[in-house]
């Protein structure tokens, strides 16, 4: 007999109807003779409903009264979906977060599962009940022993289920949602996004951190830790919907850290990288395009492309590859230089470090620790790309034993966590794009001419942290027309951005000559896809797409498998279905 957990989200369980009509499903699925686990959200929007309320009385309502309120919402569900089951003859049970015994870090309103604890709800299940768990929601125990419920994050209770499907070692975690599983790109952009029958966990993560809201990031990189077999399926038909795959050895559940409690999950270094920077060019469509195709004719793979914001009409564009490329790229950059004016300079014997981690989503103090360490040890940033789950820059060759021993300490990572050099595991036939997610209602923000000294993106970084503001998509890149100055740009919600001024004001006043420059509205454009790591030519073609379409890109920020664009927001619509067209993803 199998064990399947199967969630259902809001829209799901929006009405009676639609939960009776569950019911009526999970009731043939146990003629069958399975076992069945259900994680429920919250019906239709009634935490938007319950949050409005609490704002309704206050604007900073206390945190652990907003978890009492939001909790409640899932328990209306299991309730409902419990007595409906009963209805249609089936055993079934509700249990509330705490009564399953789903121990959570002891913050409120974003708490990670520590631990599940399996004996109560296996006995039931034992017993041949269906059991009914409210999704989202949690308990920390303090030291005395008293417990306090506690809320995972908006839309966690996908995170419940995969979380529940790896202490129970189910068969599999079926997520059930408003649409058939997860798409090339937004169905409601692109007419004929189409559905994806396979993706693997690290492409999801990175589309999930994005904008693509289909899953919670963190349920994936449980996933991807734990090996789960999760599909995600439209709740209204039974067709198969898609599989998530874990392309990482799975880990080994140990008690008290089923959500690794660590924000960053990994340290990877790559070594014998040179810096090219290719600075003052033209600012306007098809730039971009044109230089990354050029190297992409040559056979050069290049890794890290930054490209910051630009004063007046030209622009800085600065990415990394492998030594053994250098004489080739030398090659190529005479030729673009001659052809669109500007100029180039390189800088040897440089590596790429990243840190990357779920928990790096909404921390903003993990990017701020990262830079402090490395300034504690001396060690100079380069350049800086931040996804939201990744933070890459490039320091010196000579310091990277250093970086490693202080980073991996400040992280708590040990041995197994570090990669040095890694080789890629994945399969050449992989796309180079699979996905395209839309991040909206953006600003950009920059601070142009920064010391370039170690410590400087630290304290920025820092000081932006602790006002709690998030911001995304850090880039630093090089200016090689302003000796010792740098900028450093970002991205930020439009509603953290109104909240900002007076810690951009102290910022400043702290690097003398510096200046903050707002930049216009802006959505940030991502194409993820595992085959892009290794493929030649794949940001060229991006590149291409949105010029053909007269779309400037006014930032550039990659990691392995995304190549994100900053572009206007009265652009974003039509950026998507310019790279999904091209890539033919519709196919
Ligand atoms: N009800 C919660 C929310 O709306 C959790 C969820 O649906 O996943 O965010
Ligand atoms: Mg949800």
């Amino acid at each position: 007999m199998s064990l399947l957990i199967k969630k259902f989200g809001g829209t799901s369980v929006g009405d009676i109807d639609k939960i009776k009509n569950i019911a009526r499903q999970i009731s043939i699925s146990k003629e069958v003779g399975n076992d069945i686990v259900i994680v429920v959200s919250a019906m239709g929007d009634s935490t938007d409903q319950l949050s409005s309320l609490a704002k309704s009385i206050s604007i900073n309502p206390s945190k652990r009264d907003l978890d009492m309120l939001l909790s409640t919402g899932e328990q209306v569900t299991i309730a409902l979906l419990s007595m409906a089951l009963n209805e249609y003859g089936v055993a079934a049970v509700s249990m509330t977060g705490s009564q399953v015994g789903i121990i959570t870090e002891s913050v409120h309103g974003k708490a990670r599962i520590l631990d599940i604890k399996t004996e109560r709800i296996k006995d039931y299940i034992d017993q041949g009940y269906v059991v009914v768990v409210a999704g989202f929601q949690g308990a920390s125990l303090s030291h005395n022993g008293s417990m306090e419920i506690t809320t995972l994050g908006r839309g966690g209770s996908d995170t419940s289920a995969v979380a529940l499907a790896t202490a129970l070692s189910a068969e599999s975690c079926e997520i059930y949602t408003d649409v058939c599983g997860v798409l090339t790109t937004d169905p409601r952009i692109v007419k004929n996004a189409k559905l994806l029958d396979l993706i693997s966990c690290e492409e999801m993560l990175e589309l999930a951190s994005v904008g693509a809201s289909v899953l919670h990031p963190r349920a994936v990189e449980i996933a991807r830790n734990y090996g789960i077999k999760l599909y995600v399926k439209s709740s209204d038909n039974d067709k198969s919907g898609t599989l998530l795959q874990s392309k990482i050895e799975p880990l080994k559940l140990t008690r008290g850290s089923l959500e690794l409690t660590k924000t960053v999950n990994s340290l990877e270094i790559v070594e014998q990288q040179v810096v090219v920077a290719l600075s003052n060019l033209p600012d306007k469509p098809g730039i971009a395009a044109k230089i990354f195709e050029k190297l992409s004719e040559a056979e050069i793979n290049v890794d890290l492309i930054i490209q910051a914001t630009h004063e007046g009409k030209r622009n800085d564009i600065t990415f990394t590859i492998s030594k053994d490329k250098l004489q080739e790229t030398i090659k190529q950059c005479e030729l673009i230089i001659s052809e669109l004016g500007g100029a180039y300079s390189f800088t040897n014997d440089m590596s790429k470090l990243s840190i990357q981690g779920a928990g790096i989503m909404g921390r903003p103090s993990v990017s701020a620790e990262l830079f402090e360490t490395l300034s504690k040890a001396n060690i100079n940033v380069n350049l800086i790309a931040t996804s939201e789950i990744k933070v890459s820059c490039v320091i010196d060759i000579k310091d990277v034993n250093k970086a490693i021993r202080c980073v991996g300490e400040k992280f708590k990572l040990n041995s197994t966590q570090i990669y040095i050099n890694p080789s890629s595991k994945v399969k050449k036939e992989e796309p180079e794009v699979r996905g395209i997610a839309l991040d909206k209602n953006q600003v950009q923000v920059s601070f142009l001419n920064l010391p370039d000294k170690p410590g400087v993106a630290a304290s920025i970084c820092l000081s932006l942290a602790e006002a709690n503001l998030i911001f995304d998509t850090i880039v630093q890149s090089e200016r090689t027309t302003k000796i010792n100055k740098k900028d450093i740009s970002f991205t930020m919600s439009k509603d953290d951005r109104i909240n900002a001024d007076c810690v951009f004001e102290s910022i400043i006043k702290k690097l003398p000559g510096s200046k903050v420059e707002d930049g216009p509205s802006i959505a940030k454009v991502s194409a993820v896809g595992a085959g892009m790591a290794f493929k030649v030519g794949t940001a060229g073609k991006i590149f291409r797409a949105l010029a053909n379409q007269q779309i400037n890109i006014e930032m550039i920020a990659t990691s392995e498998i995304r190549t994100s664009c900053i572009v206007l927001e009265k652009d974003c619509d039509k950026a998507v279905k310019a790279i999904h067209d091209h890539f033919e993803l519709y196919k």
